[in-house]
């Protein structure tokens, strides 16, 4: 049965149909006749207020779980996220809205973002601070409470973004600020930058999301709060609020009432990738009557895993996809750690030509995406046709800002993400020579790639100059193209308009990896190693193709890293290639399958329902 949906304008309750339908920032708002549409669409702003929650007192106290993240990305323009852990919290957000969860959630305002990315004529990577106009995009609330960090009393204020669902629910965001007057500078600055900074700056921000969140909600009046849920160890100071409320000399402190109420999500593969810290630091940072002893025994004697605090107190615990809680469960023995696999926001990551395409023949499935199983039945000319303008579509931002014509016949791969060392957005220039050959004689390849160095990653930095050179190298043969400054608006032209999404991880350090899923909403095969969601995603040659072995890549980096670019070539040349330019239609099953098979399932709405069911409810 279809789900009914309300016309804003005149409030009757309707049944979705796409011929009534009309897009307003990231929702389809259906109505009951053309009258409505027409007079919607004319002052969208005028009826936008019945489409969200109030979000009054009785609101507030009706939310039952709250979600705290170091970084939540929920439009491109608000730069308070870095990269995938970003985006994860803000599609799941997204999806809690559309799907009526009672959630709230906590962040921080990085007045100065993360970083406007440039480079230069060598690839060289310049950071600069991105400038925003807070008032723009969230609304002030009036509490003000204090926070000890570092002997200090610093007083913290939030700001609130609505992100509003489908059907008329929305989740606030609360965003913690200390940039405001009282405060001295160096605590002014703490909400400055996202992963700026030192290990002091990190912990200080820590504790302001962690600790200071729960202070905050508690000041808003959220009231009924049942469960906590920590997006990464960034948030796990919060079960040290929940145990002793500022009272930490208690003589039995009540583990399984904070344990009951606490949810865990890890997201970091490697030992080193877990946020840790030292106890000198943490009793210079942290509130002067917080015991050692309870901090070491939560999160370990020698130094402080927020990770393992964050586990010790969790009744829930769950790594991001199906190998990513394997490969958990090795590094942190003892811990029951279950796994629910990422997803991405459909309705968002679903560029305008298949929006349409959807819209039309699978009408509903915006707000219930496991109906894109059935792309299998839309006809193949209708999914081509709405790849070919996606594809139009980037060729012309490419054009625009690199002066570089691409294409549009050309087998085009794309690689966009964070530039760093295990990415290894270089392994498919290993051999310059063969890829070439590929080329010319094969079928015609051009590669468009894009993606931020963290700035103090210097191997990362390597990789960007790297990618440039090696374009300049095989100018004229293979075209090479690097866009600058990733963020979510280049990402949906990226992953819309490339006929193949590109993934080279170093097994197993890809948790998860969520760019494919967005891929596949598009329609658009991964051509990846195997780990993360792939190995969950992939079907060799019918929802994409893998490169190398499921095995985790043990030993001899050089030796996986050669073997692996041979693997690449192999299909690029055997599969890819010939599959793309003399097999059209079944490169156009590939595309329906990734559809069908992918974005039904690895998006938000199944995620949410997933932990809805098995984190929140247990
Ligand atoms: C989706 C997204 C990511 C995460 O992609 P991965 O595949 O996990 O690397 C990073 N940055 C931006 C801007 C994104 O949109």
């Amino acid at each position: 049965m279809k789900k009914s949906a309300t016309d804003p304008v005149c409030g009757m309750t309707v049944l979705p149909d796409s011929q009534l339908s009309a897009h307003h920032k990231r929702r389809t708002v259906y109505f009951c006749s053309e009258y409505c549409r027409d007079k919607f669409v004319e002052q969208p702003e005028r009826y936008l207020p019945a489409l969200v929650a109030s979000g009054g007192d009785g609101d507030k106290a009706r939310r039952r779980i709250a979600y705290f993240s170091m970084e939540v990305a929920v439009q491109s323009d608000m730069p308070i996220y870095s990269g995938g852990l970003g985006v994860l919290a803000g599609d799941m957000l997204k999806s809690c809205a559309d799907l009526r969860l009672p959630l709230v959630a906590v962040s921080l305002l990085y007045r100065k973002g993360y970083f406007d990315q440039s480079l230069d004529a060598s690839g060289g990577q310049k950071e600069a601070p991105v400038q925003w106009d807070v008032e723009k995009f969230v609304k002030p609330l009036s509490p003000v409470i204090e926070l000890e960090i570092e002997r200090r009393t610093v007083k913290v204020r939030a700001w609130q973004y609505d992100v509003a669902g489908q059907a008329g629910h929305s989740v606030p965001l609360i965003l913690l600020d200390t940039d405001m007057e009282g405060n001295a500078p160096a605590d002014r600055a703490l909400v400055h930058h996202l992963y700026g900074g030192d290990q002091k700056y990190r912990l200080a921000q820590e504790v302001l999301l962690g600790i200071g969140g729960v202070k905050m909600l508690r000041a808003l009046g959220y009231a009924g709060l049942q469960k906590y849920h920590m997006n990464e160890g960034h948030a796990s100071l919060l079960v040290l609020e929940l145990l002793g409320e500022g009272n930490w000399a208690v003589e039995s402190p009540d583990f399984a009432s904070v344990r009951n109420r606490c949810v865990f999500t890890t997201h970091t593969p490697v030992p080193a990738g877990h946020d840790h810290f030292g106890y000198d630091l943490l009793q210079k940072v942290l509130p002067a009557r917080m015991p050692k002893s309870l901090l070491q025994m939560l999160g370990g004697r020698e130094e402080l895993n927020m990770t393992r605090l964050g586990f010790n107190l969790s009744r829930y615990v769950n790594g991001v996809a199906k190998r990513h809680g394997e490969v958990s469960r090795e590094m942190f023995p003892g811990y029951a750690i279950h796994h629910i696999t990422n997803g991405v926001h459909s309705a968002t990551w679903t560029c305008d030509s298949f929006r349409r395409l959807f819209d039309r023949f699978l009408p509903g499935w915006s707000n219930d995406p496991s109906m894109l199983r059935h792309a299998v039945g839309i006809p193949r000319e209708a999914v081509w046709a709405a790849h070919v303008e996606a594809k139009a579509r980037l060729l012309a931002l490419v054009r625009e800002r690199s002066g570089v014509a691409l294409d549009p016949q050309a087998l085009t791969i794309v690689f966009a993400r964070r530039a760093t060392a295990y990415k290894r957005a270089d392994l498919v220039f290993s051999d310059v020579a063969r890829l070439r050959q590929i080329a010319k004689q094969h079928g015609r390849l051009q590669f468009v790639f894009a993606g931020k160095a963290h700035p103090k990653d210097l191997d990362g930095k390597k990789l960007i100059k790297r990618v440039v050179g090696v374009g300049k190298q095989m100018a004229g043969d293979v075209s090479v193209v690097y866009l600058q400054n990733y963020d979510m608006d280049l990402a949906k032209v990226l992953v819309s308009g490339a006929d193949v999404w590109l993934n080279t991880p170093q097994r197993p350090l890809e948790a998860s990896g969520t760019s494919g899923m967005k891929a596949a909403h598009n329609g658009v095969p991964s051509f990846s190693t195997l780990d993360g969601w792939w190995l969950e995603g992939y079907l060799e040659g019918l929802t994409g193709w893998a490169i190398g072995s499921s095995e985790a890549g043990q030993g001899d980096a050089a030796k996986v890293d050669r073997q692996d670019a041979e693997d690449l070539y192999r299909k690029l040349e055997t599969a890819l290639v010939p599959t793309f330019y003399e097999r059209r239609e079944h490169w156009i099953d590939v595309m329906r399958h990734a559809i069908a098979l992918n974005a039904s399932y690895f998006n938000t709405h199944r995620m949410v329902q997933e932990y809805a069911t098995n984190a929140y409810l247990g």
